[in-house]
C-alpha cells in the first residue's frame, strides 16, 4: 500500500478497467473508484472492453464510461497519456479482450484490485484476495488502507454496494462474511438505498427476458439426475426469437442449480463467433477446475466460465461428457 500510495500522489491521469462483459461487480467497482479519484482531484476515465447491461446504468456517470470496441482510437489516446492503469476484477490479460494491445504497449504503473484465483503476472502492483466476496468489497477495504474512508459518499456506497450485492447473489454465497456486512453496514449509514438498489437491478426484466427464462426451464433444462447436474442451451434462433438484449441470460445458469441435490450447473450459449459457458457449483464440487481443464477458462471455486470454438451440438456434447465422467 505505501508504494501504490506513493504511485497515486505522483499520478495526474488514471485509467480505470475492466472485463468484458462487464458485470455489476465490474461496473461497481470501476465507478466506486472512478468517483472516490476524482475527488481526490485526479483526471480519470473508466474504459470497458464492451457493452453491459442496461440493469446497470442507474449508477452515476455509466453514460462517461468509454467503450473499446465501438470507441477505440479516443481510447488509445487516453491510455497512451495515463500514468496509471487499475485492472478491477480480471487478472488476466485475456479477459479483456482487444483492449490488450493497449494495456500491454502502455508503460503506465499498473495495478490489479482483484478476487479471482490465480493471478497473472502483468503488473506492477496487486491488491487481491482470492477469498474477498467481491471487487467492489476490496474497493472499500483499498479506501480503508489508504485512510481515506471519509471521502465515501452515497454514490461510491452505491456503487460498491451493487458489486457486493451482485457477486454475493444478494448476500447468500459463503464469500459472505461478517466484514461484508459490516461495510454493507456502513454503505447504508451513508445513505445508500438498498431496497432501490434491489430493484434497478432485479426488478427490471422485459417481457421478453421473462418469456425466455419460461422457455428455457420448461423447453431447454437437461437434469442429469443420477450425476448430479443440469445444464441449459440456447442457440442464436432461440435468443433472436426473444428479442435478446445483453444481461438477459444473467442468472438463468443459478436456477439449474437450484435444484435439490444438483451441484454442477451450465448454461451453454451460442454465440456470434463462439459457444460461452457459464458454470456454477456448490458443496464439495469445485467448477473452476473443470472450466480450467476442460474449457479455456476459470473464475471462482463456485462460479466460472469458458468458452468453446465449436457447433453449439459439439459443446452440448462436450459439457454432457464431463458431467457424466465428473458427477
Ligand atoms: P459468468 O458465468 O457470470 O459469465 O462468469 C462467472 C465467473 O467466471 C466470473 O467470475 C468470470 O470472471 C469467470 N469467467 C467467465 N468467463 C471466463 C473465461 O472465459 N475465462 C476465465 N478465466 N474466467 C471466466
Ligand atoms: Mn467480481
Amino acid at each position: 500500500m505505501d508504494k501504490i500510495k506513493e504511485v497515486l500522489d505522483s499520478s495526474k491521469l488514471i485509467v480505470i478497467t475492466t472485463h468484458k462483459s462487464p458485470d455489476g461487480d465490474a461496473i461497481g467497482s470501476s465507478l466506486a473508484l472512478y468517483h472516490f479519484l476524482k475527488k481526490k482531484g485526479k483526471e480519470v476515465s473508466v474504459i470497458v472492453p464492451d457493452s453491459f447491461p442496461s440493469f446497470l446504468n442507474w449508477m452515476v456517470e455509466t453514460e462517461n464510461i468509454i467503450h473499446y470496441d465501438t470507441q477505440t482510437e479516443a481510447a488509445d489516446n487516453i491510455i497512451e497519456k495515463a500514468d496509471v492503469i487499475f485492472s478491477l476484477d480480471y487478472n488476466s490479460l485475456t479477459r479483456i479482450a482487444g483492449l490488450r494491445n493497449p494495456i500491454e504497449k502502455s508503460n503506465a504503473t499498473k495495478i490489479v484490485i482483484d478476487h479471482h484465483q490465480d493471478p497473472q503476472e502483468f503488473a506492477d502492483h496487486y491488491f487481491v484476495d482470492t477469498d474477498s466476496c467481491s471487487t467492489c468489497q476490496l474497493i472499500y477495504e483499498f479506501i480503508e488502507n489508504l485512510g481515506e474512508l471519509d471521502k465515501l459518499d452515497k454514490v461510491i456506497g452505491e456503487c460498491i454496494y451493487c458489486g457486493v450485492m451482485t457477486d454475493t447473489g444478494s448476500f447468500r454465497y459463503p464469500s459472505t462474511t461478517s466484514k461484508t456486512h459490516q461495510i454493507i453496514a456502513n454503505l447504508l449509514d451513508l445513505g445508500v438505498e438498498n431496497s432501490k438498489i434491489h430493484q434497478e437491478v432485479y426488478d427490471n426484466s422485459s417481457e421478453h427476458r421473462l418469456r425466455l427464462l419460461g422457455y428455457a426451464l420448461t423447453e431447454k433444462m437437461v437434469v442429469l439426475t443420477n450425476h448430479n447436474a443440469a445444464y441449459i442451451s440456447l442457440s442464436q434462433e432461440e435468443l433472436k426469437r426473444f428479442s435478446f438484449k445483453k444481461g438477459d441470460t444473467e442468472g438463468l445458469v443459478n436456477y439449474a442449480l437450484s435444484i435439490a441435490g444438483i451441484k454442477f450447473a451450465a448454461l451453454i450459449t451460442e454465440k456470434e463467433d463462439m459457444i460461452s459457458l457459464s458454470l456454477r457449483s456448490k458443496d464439495d464440487f469445485y467448477v473452476n477446475k473443470i472450466a480450467n481443464e476442460h474449457f479455456s477458462g476459470g473464475g471462482h471455486i463456485y462460479a466460472s466460465g469458458g468458452m468453446l470454438e465449436t457447433t453449439l451440438e459439439e459443446a452440448i456434447s462436450r459439457v454432457e461428457a464431463v458431467m457424466k465422467s465428473n458427477g
